[in-house]
């Protein structure tokens, strides 16, 4: 464990409520509810995740809702954003491209959430020197194609306000009873702004969709477990990165086990592609942590993980400046690590 921590990692897709670490849920519940409500937490399955106990998938969910209850207000907002910098930086993650969708609360605008994350990452190189932060505001496709634009729209406004820092957009969220193609103009008009487009797509088999993903230009996969046939050769062709999330898709069902999912099969294919952690508060892991089990069961040398960071800065939104430096920081670790070692 101790050499994938050590490893500069580069964290392309994980979004900031399921990143939540326990820890930061419980203090959350303090900031929101007082001390007393931590004593008080037997009610719900809260206790559980104060102890330290293990957790049933619907119970991890719960913490999707807990995230979004304990962040309606400016003040936790930051702090929820700070932790999970803090807690990507301590796990030497030293690029992480944060997703999150702007939600409107009782005490926030839309524009006053994303600005509220943006104006926290915009600070982090002074608190903590060693990671570079860019968001990417997601659409959620649940809540439908006006309040998409809507979103662009905003996104479009909050960008010329942080050029460095929103660097694409994410579009996620439950896919069913919604038409991609719906979502195109939106999507379009994000890209005619200088967008990167990172989407979740072929996380359930619906070849017609994917399609439409490749056809508008995707520049990074999310997920892509159900891509086969013509639009994996597609993929490969135009060699567009993949974002594989082991332990989300594992825990999800979505790949019946780590052996079985489709990392594999990317890899014999020589198709870019990067190890990320979805929603590591939700899954309980951490970007080492995936490192560590895609290498034992991939049976992957410590020099290609490695790098597959390399790769992976290759892959990310950041700018060239940003990419040499990140480089040379990878350069600087396999030149004072023994990584044929491991
Ligand atoms: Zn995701």
């Amino acid at each position: 464990m101790e050499f994938y921590r050590s490893v500069p990692k580069i964290e392309l897709h994980a979004h900031l409520n399921g990143s939540l670490s326990n820890s930061t849920l419980a203090e959350l519940r303090e900031l929101k509810y007082g001390k007393e409500s931590l004593r008080d937490a037997s009610n719900d399955c809260f206790y559980k995740i104060l102890n330290g106990e293990s957790l049933s998938l619907e119970e991890c969910f719960k913490k999707f809702q807990y995230a979004h209850d304990l962040t309606d207000r400016k003040d936790a907002l930051e702090r929820a954003t700070q932790r999970v910098i803090e807690d990507f930086a301590n796990e030497n993650v030293i690029y992480l491209e944060l997703r999150t969708t702007p939600k409107r609360t009782t005490h926030m605008s839309k524009r006053e959430y994303l600005s509220t994350v943006l104006e926290v990452i915009k600070k982090t190189p002074d608190r903590q020197s060693g990671i570079i932060v860019k968001l990417l505001p997601s659409i959620d496709r649940s809540k439908g194609v006006v309040e998409a634009m809507e979103n662009v729209d905003l996104f479009i406004e909050l960008s010329v306000l942080f050029p460095e820092i929103i660097v694409g957009l994410d579009l996620s969220g439950n896919p069913f009873g919604t038409k991609f193609s719906d979502f195109v103009p939106a999507l379009q008009k994000a890209r005619g702004h200088g967008f990167r487009l990172a989407l979740h797509c072929g996380e359930f088999e619906d070849t017609q969709e994917v399609q439409e993903m490749l056809a508008l230009g995707v520049d990074r996969i999310g997920h892509g477990t159900f891509i086969e046939g013509d639009n994996l050769a597609y993929a490969k062709k135009h060699q567009i990165p993949f974002e594989c999330c082991l332990t989300s898709n594992v825990k999800c069902k979505t790949v019946p086990s780590y052996k079985d999912h489709h990392f594999q099969k990317l890899l014999d294919m020589k198709q870019p592609v990067c190890v990320c952690t979805d929603d590591s508060g939700v899954f309980e892991t951490s970007l080492s942590k995936e490192l560590e089990i895609c290498a034992k069961t991939f049976n992957l040398s410590g020099e290609t993980i490695v790098e597959m960071q390399r790769n992976a800065i290759e892959y990310s939104f950041a700018n060239d400046d940003e990419k040499k430096e990140l480089l040379s920081r990878i350069e600087q670790f396999s030149k004072t690590v023994n990584i044929s070692a491991v």
